[in-house]
This record gives C-alpha cells, structure tokens and sequence, in this order.
C-alpha cells in the first residue's frame, strides 16, 4: 500500500485511531482526524496530536473532509454505514479500518480471534503457549496494544496474535490471517447490526480471504458458526469436536484432548489449572488447535495453562466478607458471557445485572438464573427492563449505585453463598468503561468489609 503523498482522514480519535494517525504522519501522509466529540471530551490526546502537525476536526462530521480524502481509516467505534462514509464511497474513496491498514503492512504470520466471548483471554493464552513452545508471539489488536502499532515491533518476533472485534472486521477487505479462530457467536451489540445475521455475518468475516493454505479453527457446538462456515476454504480444525474432523479438540470431565493425524490423541489435564469454568476450557481448546497449526507443542500449551491467572474482571475473586465470597464479572457484557459465569457456580449466587441496555433481551438467561440464582439485584439504565423479565422467577429488587446493591448482596447472602456482578449490559450509563465499573465494585466490596470488621 503506497501512501506517500496521500490526504488520509482518520475519524474517531480513541486508542487505535490516535495510533493510526501517528503511523500515517510518520509514513509522510497528509493526516487529518474527525472526531464528532467536543474539545473538552477528549482531553491531552489533542496537543499530542496537533504538535505531529496532524488538522482536528472536532464536532458533527463536515461531508466535504470525507469526500476530499485519497483514503479513510475508520475506528471500530465508529459506525461503518454513517452518511459522510457512504457518501464517500459512493464516490470511490476507499474506506477501511485499522486492522486492514496494519494488515498491509505486516509480513509475519496473523493469528486473529474473534467470538462473542473469550477473545482476550483467548488472545492472551494463545500468546503464551506460542511462546513456551519456543516462539516469540506478540499479542494485540482489540485488546492492549493496537495492531497497528505492532507494525514497528514485527521484526523480532514470530506470530502475531491478534484479538479482532466485529466492528473491526466490518471494515477490513484483504485481512488473511494464516489461522483464524472463530469461537462463538450469540447476541450481542444488537444495538449497531440491524439483526443476528448480520452481527453473524460479519465474524465470519475473520476467515472470508483464507485459502486452502490457511487454517480456520472454529466451535463445532455452535450452530451459527457451522452455518455461516459452510463454504469455509480453509482447513477446519475443530474444538468440542470428538470426531469426523482430521485436527481436533473436545473437553472430557477437566481434560482437553487434541487429535491430530501425526500425532493421534494427547491430552492435558486441566484440573489444576488456574483458569475456571467450561467456557475457559474451550478457549484454551482453541488456543491449543492454533499452536499445533503452527508447529507450536502439548508441552508449551500444558506450561501456559499451568500458569496463566486469567484476565481482571472476568469471574475474578475479589474477597470474602462474612463468609460469602464476591466475584467481578464486569466484562460480562452479554447474556452468553452471564449464563457461562453461573455455571461456573456450585452454591446459590446473589446476582447482581444491569447497565446499558444493547438490544438483545435476556430471556435466555431465565432458565439458568431460575437454577443458580438465589435474589437478583439490578442497576443501571436497563434495571426495570431486567426486573421484567426475572421478577416472576426470582427475588429481584433495584439499586440506585454500585455501593447500594453490594450492600443489598450481603444482606441477602448466607455464609456460603457467591454475590457476583455479572451486568449482561454495557457499562457506559455509570462508567467509562467496563474496567472502571469492576473497581467500583471491589471498592464497594472493600467498603464493606472495612463496615464489617
Ligand atoms: P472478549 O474479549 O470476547 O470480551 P473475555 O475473555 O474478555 O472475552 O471475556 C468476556 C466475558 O466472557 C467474561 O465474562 C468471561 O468470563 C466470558 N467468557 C470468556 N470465555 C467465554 C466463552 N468461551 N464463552 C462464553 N463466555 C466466555
């Protein structure tokens, strides 16, 4: 991709694009960024950019920018089908995201994860079991640090692992990782696809540019992957998948098997692992079918299952106050990722949901909070659609903050029992992000115990 010389609009300035207006000034690009917030929402970023002698153009979007551009890089917060975009392709500029920019410039070989849930701990995993296999990975993308910007660290490393959201994958075109792994797909960000099938369509389009040279590694249990793989050109390596497949892994009781045609069935036992639950089970399942495609080793996977201590704010214990323990399962931000966490749980859970609402509904979850859930407790702007749809089933009651429903929790607790936060909601009504509402929590929680002793 030869940008020398060209005029390239950015629009959104968060994380990967204030990254991707840094790599095209540096690149020798005529850069500019549109962002529709005001001044004061976007804080020290600005001076930072302006003093690269990169134009702002802050507030509602101006159609001329985008049509005057050679090219326009699109963040993921950005919806892909807003009015100066389509106007602008309509007249032929191309328009594409981050991920597909960093993609042209990048000649080791892409691991990219996407799902529903269990991307980042996907990611993260993956990465280290590529690395005590005797690799050098480095991980990324929608997680940590933007792909873009590992761009410049490529050189020294093997594999690039890259967490890839939808949004991102709703604007790549060339994007060929040589293994994608697809793990799941269920409701979610149903407010920004027009239905299921779209948000659908666009995982699959992880694997839409692979070949027969590459490898797609996907979840045979999940009837929306299977139908939207069907005319997959990659090779299928499968996970939850006992049979039929030539590359393999299906769960038994604590123990991944991995079958492969070279070296037949090889197990690892999960049962001191640090990382909980089924759902983290098949993540590591994935994981472990890409380090095989790749040449990676049992042992290298055994070695990083051993020691990785999972992700903050996904089903992370926080403490333990008269007796009931308190998990932070912020990053549960749909119904999928809520009903996983309460399997999870042997002993009655005091749940506590709610958020922002994302469009999806959560009569999903009605028959396994009706099983695990002993009261439920709701926050936030969703709080009475929630209490509608559980009130009839289980005690639900509602809370004005975080501190008021950890309170509430205790009360309702007895020695023995879970309090979880697991909303099913984005954070964005009370907090800036996910990761701040879970501190909120373990503050609240930490209030507590100091109210207790
Ligand atoms: P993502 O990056 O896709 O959001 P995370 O690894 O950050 O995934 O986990 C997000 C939430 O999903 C957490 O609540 C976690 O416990 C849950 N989760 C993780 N893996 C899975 C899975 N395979 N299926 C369902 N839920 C999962």
């Amino acid at each position: 991709m030869d940008l020398r010389n060209k005029h390239i609009l950015v629009v959104g300035l968060g994380k990967s694009g204030t990254s991707v207006a840094k790599f095209l000034i540096s690149r020798g690009c005529t850069v500019t960024v549109a962002d529709n917030r005001r001044e004061d929402a976007l804080g020290d970023v600005l001076s930072e950019i302006r003093s690269l002698g990169i134009t702002i153009e802050l507030g509602p979007h101006d159609s001329k920018i985008f049509e005057n551009s050679d090219l326009i890089v699109l963040s993921p917060g950005v919806p892909h089908t807003i009015e100066p975009v389509n106007r602008a392709r309509q007249k032929d500029i191309p328009v594409i995201g981050e991920i597909e920019l960093a993609y042209h410039f990048i000649n080791i070989p892409i691991i990219a994860v996407t799902g529903t849930n269990g991307k980042s701990t996907t990611t993260l995993l993956l990465g280290e079991m590529l690395n005590h296999s005797g690799f050098k990975a480095l991980t990324g993308g929608n997680l940590g640090t933007p792909l873009i910007e590992l761009v410049d660290q490529q050189e020294t490393a093997d594999f690039i692992v890259a967490e890839i959201s939808s949004f991102q994958l709703d604007t790549i075109e060339k994007f060929r990782p040589l293994v994608s792994i697809i793990l799941n797909i269920t409701d979610d960000h149903l407010d920004r696809y027009p239905d299921f099938d779209a948000y659908a369509r666009s995982k699959a389009g992880v694997f839409k540019n692979q070949t027969a040279n590459d490898v797609c590694v996907l979840n045979e249990k999940d009837a929306t992957i299977l139908s939207v793989s069907e005319n997959l050109t990659a090779r299928r390596f499968a996970f939850n998948c006992r049979q039929f497949n030539e590359y393999r892994a299906w769960i038994s009781e604590q123990t991944i098997c991995f079958h492969t045609p070279d070296d037949g069935d090889q197990h690892v036992d999960c049962t001191d692992i640090p990382l909980t639950g089924r759902h983290n089970l098949e993540n590591a399942s994935a994981a472990g079918l890409a380090v095989l495609a790749v040449g990676g080793t049992i042992s290298g996977i055994k070695d990083a299952l051993q020691n990785f201590k999972g992700l903050s704010h996904r089903e992370e214990y926080v403490d333990t106050v008269n007796s009931v323990q308190f998990y932070d399962d912020s990053k549960a931000t749909n119904v999928d990722a809520v009903a996983r966490a309460l399997e999870s749980f042997s002993s009655p859970v005091v749940l506590i949901m709610g958020g922002r609402d994302k469009g999806g509904g959560y009569e999903s979850l009605r028959s396994r909070v009706a099983q695990c859930v002993k009261q439920l407790i709701v926050i936030g702007e969703a709080a009475g659609k929630i209490k509608t749809v559980f009130e009839d089933m289980v005690p639900t009651v509602m809370a004005a903050d975080m501190a008021q429903a950890v309170k509430m929790a205790v009360s309702y607790a007895d020695p023995g029992d879970s309090v979880l936060l697991s909303p099913a909601c984005s954070s964005f009504d009370m907090y800036d992000s996910y990761a701040q509402r879970g501190r909120d929590f373990a503050q609240s929680v930490d209030q507590l115990k100091s109210g207790a002793q």
